[in-house]
């Protein structure tokens, strides 16, 4: 009877208690803003964001994340890398089993059709699986997240406004920010997401459009272009530059890619600017004129992409109170540490200057914080590689021949086609080659430029080389397994260094 009772008087009093606390925890978010203490405080939660703030708790220091969106990843994760990569791995196995390549190699799949909600599907179940990965590091490293607008109100202080309207603020020895960076709206070109869209809009199209214009045949315009391209839109790409692939490109790998895209079914005007873009319904009316000439075009489509490149996010993130100046490019100013004016807070990513690149934000979240617990602090934008993951892809690091020409730098070059490669030929995906530049005099490997299989995951390698200062004959003189497409790689800085390939 007793031990009767005491249970129910303990069960009573718990659930009074528990009640108190939630209604202490609803109070706590309407109306009381709480304050947090840290080592370091990371604003965005990008590829530099929650990198930064990984290695700042595994260097045990207390670590705070501030990501204004639900979800942790930034651009990369959410709208950018990620998704964009799963919609080109897809494509192209589609484009595969459609364009009867598949067939030609002797599998036969009857019809093939698409189902693109299930393709994008397999891009949001990717996207969730990466993003929530980021949630379990964060537990795992002990990092504190907070979900919510962070401000800086102060050199060592962060207010953090949640959706809920409350406030919190964090003291911190050291503030990172890491807002990334959003995209170039066109002048005059509003963007609705639907017909109109920026490449955000373009991850999530409903249906494949009739036909597409893309402005701009820079890295992310190829992409998306050759997505809906390969999933049967009928793609245009209007570029101002004479050459696509964007800034940094080896001018011989543009040619030769704009010709394998342009075999694949992409249409390019060059030379060529948009001056106006109006929808009418759905289908939007492109006005473009050519550079030189000043001829004038229309052109129809029903799905305009306008991918102009992207700029730095620092939207009410309180620069201006701390006495942080942007400069004319609206990024924030940081010296070779990645501190701005004000020593207790560090910006890096895409909106500080440098590539706008993943891997970049990156390793400098990495090393702001090694720097923060005084290590040494160095990136070399010459060693960041880039990237287009086209079919086939393209990747360099390094110096392409115009900028050595321009530099009056004395270099030779040692080239090898993929239709010489022995993995290439089996796998028949023989497009492209490996151009390696290398210092006359030295033989120190200046840059290196792929474009064909796998030419993301090869270009790694000329990474390395290019960080120990190898020449083109210590990378000669690597073994290489064979058969791979590295060998190509190893073939073209044999060329270099000895004046011929082995196999070409
Ligand atoms: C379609 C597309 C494809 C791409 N593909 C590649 C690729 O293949 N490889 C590659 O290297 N790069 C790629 N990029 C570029 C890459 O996404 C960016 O370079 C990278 O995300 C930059 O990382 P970051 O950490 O600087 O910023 P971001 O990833 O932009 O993250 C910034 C984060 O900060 C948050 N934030 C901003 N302000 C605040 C605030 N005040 N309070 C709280 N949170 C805030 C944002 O919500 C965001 O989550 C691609 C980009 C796009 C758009």
């Amino acid at each position: 009877m007793q031990s009767t009772l005491r249970r129910t008087v303990t069960a009573v009093a718990k659930s009074q208690l528990r009640s108190n606390a939630a209604i202490l925890g609803a109070l706590n978010t309407r109306c009381y803003s709480s304050t947090h203490e840290a080592d370091v405080v990371v604003i965005g939660s990008g590829p530099g964001g929650y990198v930064a703030a990984i290695k700042a708790a595994q260097m045990g220091m207390k670590a705070i994340s501030v990501e204004k969106e639900a979800t942790l990843g930034g651009t990369c994760l959410n709208v950018g890398c990620i998704p964009s990569k799963a919609l080109l791995n897809n494509s192209h196995y589609y484009h595969m089993a459609h364009s009867g390549d598949l067939a030609a190699r002797g599998i036969n799949c009857g019809s093939v059709s698409l189902d693109l909600e299930k393709l994008m599907g397999q891009k949001t179940t990717a996207v969730k699986a990466l993003t929530g990965g980021i949630a379990m590091l964060f537990k795992k490293n002990k990092v504190t997240q907070l979900t919510g607008f962070g401000s800086i109100v102060g050199p060592n202080e962060v207010q953090v406004k949640k959706d809920d309207g409350s406030t919190e603020t964090i003291k911190a020895k050291n503030i990172v920010i890491a807002t990334g960076s959003e995209v170039t709206p066109f002048p005059g070109i509003t963007i609705d997401e639907e017909v109109i869209v920026s490449s955000t809009g373009a991850l999530k199209l409903a249906q494949v459009p009739k036909q597409m214009v893309v402005i701009g045949a820079g890295v992310i315009g190829l992409e998306l272009g050759s997505v809906w391209s390969r999933l049967g839109a009928e793609v245009t790409a209007v570029e101002f530059m004479d050459t696509i692939g964007g800034v940094g490109i080896d001018n011989e790998v543009s040619k030769s890619f704009q010709k394998i895209l342009a075999k694949q079914g992409l249409k390019f005007k060059l030379g060529t600017k948009v001056m106006a873009a109006t929808r009418n319904g759905d289908s939007v009316t492109v006005s473009v004129e050519n550079a030189k000439s000043g001829e004038k075009e229309e052109l129809q489509c029903d799905a305009l992409l306008v991918s102009v490149g992207r700029r730095p996010y620092t939207e009410g993130l309180g620069l201006e109170s701390v006495g942080i100046v942007k400069d004319d490019r609206g990024r924030i100013p940081v010296n070779a540490t990645f501190q701005t004016v004000v020593p207790s807070i560090y910006a890096i990513g895409d909106c500080i200057h440098g590539p706008m690149l993943a891997h970049k934000a990156e390793d400098e979240g990495l090393i702001t914080i090694e720097g923060i617990n005084g290590g040494h602090v160095h990136i070399d934008y010459n060693c960041v590689p880039s990237v287009v993951y086209t079919h086939p892809e393209v990747a360099w690091v390094g110096k392409t021949e115009e900028v050595l020409k321009q530099e009056g730098v004395a270099y030779k070059m040692g080239k090898f086609p993929f239709l010489a490669n022995s993995r290439a030929k089996t796998n028949n995906d023989t497009d492209g080659f490996v151009k390696v530049l290398a210092d006359q005099a030295t033989d120190r490997v200046l840059g290196t430029h792929i474009i064909g299989p796998a030419a993301g995951e090869l270009i790694n390698e000329a990474v390395l080389a290019m960080e120990y200062g190898a020449s083109a004959e210590d990378i000669a003189r690597v073994c290489h397994a064979h058969p791979t497409c590295a060998e190509a790689l190893r073939e073209a800085n044999v060329a270099a260094a000895f004046g011929k390939p082995i196999n070409f």
